[in-house]
């Protein structure tokens, strides 16, 4: 049986503001065997104190009531034993001043606090690790460009062996077919020799890189740690990659009309879905334990009869990609052998105010058009001239430097404008009409030929670079969320994919320049190393990097509702032939989104389950006999909402004491359950506080936030149908940096609760 320990920080303030005797009494009452208080709990003798009793008093259950859990977390550490935090400083003391030395609220507060942690840590079990027996420490890299080439060298430093896949056939990608680079280093003004060969020597040199050209990954199976990857000849057809295509009729909507690309490829991804044929594992297939998803971009050519108003079509008007083609062969020169001497580089398709930008435009094209117009002034410097017009130029960082250094060439025209025509000039070259300029009102220039910016389109848009073999499909979700760019987190997690151990780097993340892959296949390397490194030892990846525990299913009782299959936003489960969920555990994250579905209520872990959270909202005491103490639940986010709160403690904001915070994994990991619950045990409301959801989605688990708004619509619909104001129940978006905005989140609910007056079930 577990020995509970709880030890009550009376620093900061806490010692002062609360009645530690009763807190101490009312611990023992809950079942703590041991209860101690410390002035300096997190110094070196408060740990000592609890160290001592763990190994001397045989404690294997530790409660630590003080400050929030996010401090000093690792302090209290000790093999075996679980460390249960509680936050008596944030939550309790310092968000709720004392009214007039009235601290009944809040002496409340911190005993529901106390009561909540013993349920749970009386209920919670030590994880335990699913380790993977000898798992690959290998990786597949997918592309053989910059970033993936940086990977490769970077996974081969760090004594990892790797394999690149690179369907062309020789390693480099663009950027070994470019004349010039611009600089990677100071002055930051003169065009260097591509870098590419020299990576490419390196490669080919090292004993830990494989290199397979002219190959393509037609199927990728299975988990990090134990991929399976068949290969193919690049562009042939093999058994690994045959999802089913849709036929000509499925590429048109119900009215006749073509399906555009991005919905293509949503639809085929439905059609493949849950496939068991497809699942099946290519027994010759090779195993790794990671990939790197480098497989670049692709030149955005504009189909014909586009930009009519800018000549597309015309032979003089080419894209800033054919321009570096033309540039690379020699001089700059027209398809007609004529010199170009005079380059327009036009950097915006137009005026009108909402199309600023080509597809896929960035400050990659900004910069390219700068390189561009150096390469004329370097061919022609007697008389060349290069004129760029643009609505946005984008050149982060030392760019900057090399932008100003084209400003002080004469050769160099550069303007703010709205290029809104390009004609035929009828002597050989062609106009280019300006308006609204920097300078001041319209112009007219002649010029030999125009280069449009164009962008980059990441490969993951339209081509089934990757074929895996989940029941989610064989492509990655989502993708038209970020216009087909691969990447599940741009703000918290670069790298990251909606697949555990597919780390994206390069243009299919986001278009950037040759010196940001060689970063970005640093990073992704390193997120591949971690990965290995984690189904090692069997804890999860980022964010919740230390959790050795995984979900458990109660089988028994499924009823293959697919719920917790489809909405794992990570692809984790599969199913078996009968449908019932089959959990990869080296591919979950620890979200709970499962748990979260589940309307049988059989997922859980060790540590956090329907059980311990349903045991926590009843654990809160409900004042029967005061009609002015009401009483809330409110689910926090862990990842932003949590710390949210922790801030605004921190500075001083206060909110009101009649709600009990719950920290969540994620809202996705909320159980309609635990509504019921808090309902049926007495709580007039229940607030749920997460990350902000839509296209621009903030949370760490993809959709954790948005999938528990589309149930608490369900159960708002139901409390309504019992008579109950479904306000009583509510959703928030909060972001970390809302810290200045939660507590009155929290008091306009509390508010409105008030005002409705208690919850009609109240004591039934
Ligand atoms: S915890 Fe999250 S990642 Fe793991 S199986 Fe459940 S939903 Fe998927
Ligand atoms: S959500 Fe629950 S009941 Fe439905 S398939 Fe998953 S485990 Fe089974």
């Amino acid at each position: 049986m577990a020995k509970v320990g709880l030890y009550i920080y009376t620093g900061d303030g806490i010692g002062e503001a609360l009645d530690i005797a009763a807190l101490t009494n009312l611990a023992q009452k809950e079942g703590a065997a041991i209860v101690k208080t410390h002035d300096d709990l997190y110094s070196p003798a408060g740990i000592q104190m609890v160290k001592d009793d763990v190994e001397k008093e045989g404690v294997d259950r530790v409660v630590i009531a003080g400050a929030s859990p996010r401090y000093e977390y690792k302090d209290f550490d000790f093999p075996g034993v679980y460390i249960e935090k509680t936050s008596l400083r944030e939550l309790v003391v310092w968000s709720h001043p004392s009214d007039n030395g009235n601290n009944e609220h809040v002496q409340e507060l911190a005993e529901d606090y106390i009561r909540m942690s013993m349920a749970k840590i009386k209920k919670v079990a030590m994880p335990v690790p699913e380790k993977m027996e000898a798992p690959s420490q290998k990786v597949l890299i997918v592309g053989g460009g910059i970033a993936g080439m940086s990977a490769a060298l970077e996974l081969a430093e760090a004594g990892f062996e790797s394999t690149i896949v690179e369907k062309e056939n020789e390693l480099g990608s663009f950027a070994a077919k470019i004349r010039k680079q611009t600089p990677i280093g100071p002055d930051y003004t003169t065009l260097i020799d591509p870098i590419a060969p020299g990576l490419i020597a390196k490669i080919n040199a090292n004993s830990k890189i494989t290199v397979k050209t002219g190959t393509e990954l037609a199927r990728i199976a299975n988990v990090p740690g134990n991929y399976r990857a068949s290969f193919k000849s690049a562009g042939v057809k093999s058994e690994w990659d045959a999802p089913i295509p849709l036929t000509p009729e499925e590429k048109f909507d119900a009215n006749g009309k073509e399906l555009s690309a991005e919905d293509q490829k949503k639809k085929y991804n439905a059609k493949n879905e849950g496939r068991q044929d497809y699942m099946q594992v290519d027994s010759n297939a090779e195993i790794f334990g990671a990939v790197v998803l480098a497989s670049g971009w692709k030149p955005f050519v504009p189909a014909e009869g586009e930009y009519a108003h800018l000549a597309w079509g015309n032979p003089n008007v080419v894209t800033n990609h054919q321009f570096e083609d033309i540039a690379k062969k020699g001089k700059i020169v027209r398809a007609d052998g004529k010199e170009a001497k005079s380059v327009a580089f036009v950097m915006s398709p137009g005026a009108k105010k909402d199309d600023f930008d080509f597809p896929y435009a960035s400050a990659v094209t900004s910069i390219s058009a700068l390189k561009h117009a150096k390469y004329v002034r370097e061919d022609y410097p007697q008389d060349g001239k290069s004129y760029i017009f643009y609505q946005h130029m984008r050149t982060p960082g030392k760019y900057e430097y090399f932008y100003k250094s084209l400003q002080n060439d004469e050769g160099m025209f550069l303007t703010k404008g709205a290029v809104t025509e390009v004609k035929d000039n009828g002597q050989g070259g062609l106009s280019v009409k300006v308006e609204d300029t920097l300078i001041g009102g319209d112009m007219t220039v002649d010029v030999d030929m125009v280069v449009l910016a164009t962008g980059m389109i990441p490969t993951t848009k339209e081509e089934a670079v990757i074929n895996f073999a989940y029941r989610q499909g064989p492509a990655f979700r989502d993708l038209e969320l970020f216009q087909g760019y691969c990447d599940s987190n741009f703000i918290c997690f670069p790298y990251e994919t909606r697949r555990t151990g597919v780390y994206a780097a390069g243009g299919v993340r986001r278009a950037m320049t040759i010196e940001d892959e060689m970063e970005d296949g640093t990073g992704a390397a390193l997120k591949a190393i971690q990965v290995l490194k984690a189904v090692e030892v069997g804890h999860a990846v980022h964010p919740r990097t230390w959790d050795y525990d995984w979900p458990d299913f109660y089988f028994q009782r499924c009823t293959q509702c697919k719920r917790c299959t489809e909405e794992c936003p990570f692809g984790a489960l599969d199913d078996d032939e009968k449908g019932t969920p089959k959990p990869n555990p080296a591919r979950c994250r620890r979200c709970g989104t499962c748990m979260g579905a589940c309307p049988e209520r059989i997922i859980g872990f060790k540590d956090y389950n329907i059980d311990i959270v349903g045991s926590m909202i009843k654990n809160i005491e409900v004042p029967d006999d005061d009609e002015e103490k009401l009483r809330m639940v409110v689910f926090v986010c862990e990842n932003d909402a949590y710390p949210a709160l922790d801030i605004a403690a921190s500075q001083g904001k206060s909110w009101s004491p009649l709600p009990r915070i719950i920290p969540v994994r994620c809202l996705g990991s909320v159980n309609v359950s635990w509504i019921k619950d808090a309902m049926s045990s007495g709580m007039d409301g229940v607030l749920l506080l997460g990350c902000k959801y839509g296209d621009d989605y903030q949370c760490h688990f993809a959709k954790g936030s948005e999938l528990a708004g589309k149930r608490m619509d369900n159960v708002a619909e139901s409390l309504k149908s019992l008579g109950v104001e479904k306000e009583r129940v509510k959703l928030e978006q909060v972001s970390i940096d809302d810290y200045d905005k939660v507590s009155q989140i929290i008091n306009d609910f509390v508010e409105e609760v008030v005002g409705m007056g208690p919850n009609p079930f109240k004591g039934f």
